[in-house]
């Protein structure tokens, strides 16, 4: 077999990534239930776009922050 296949993942695997945080609007950062303020606990990857400017091209990732108070978990 010499037919080589490149793979999406090969394809992209030398692109530079860039990770975008999407952040909390201030005024959602306190709890709905308590009005405690949240705390953050992770980041959680939700997707990742390939944005091409050619001739170049790059991975941007998006991350959301979970965070929570005492008694609940919100993922923003
Ligand atoms: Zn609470």
């Amino acid at each position: 077999m010499s037919k080589k296949k490149t793979t999406a993942a090969d394809k992209f695997a030398n692109l530079p990534v860039e990770e975008v945080l999407l952040d909390v609007d201030e005024d959602k950062r306190f709890c709905p239930e308590c009005g405690t303020a949240l705390k953050y606990i992770d980041r959680e990857f939700v997707r990742q776009e390939i944005e091409i400017i050619r001739p170049s091209a790059k991975i941007i990732k998006y991350l959301v922050l979970t965070i929570k108070c005492c008694h609940l978990v919100l993922y923003l």
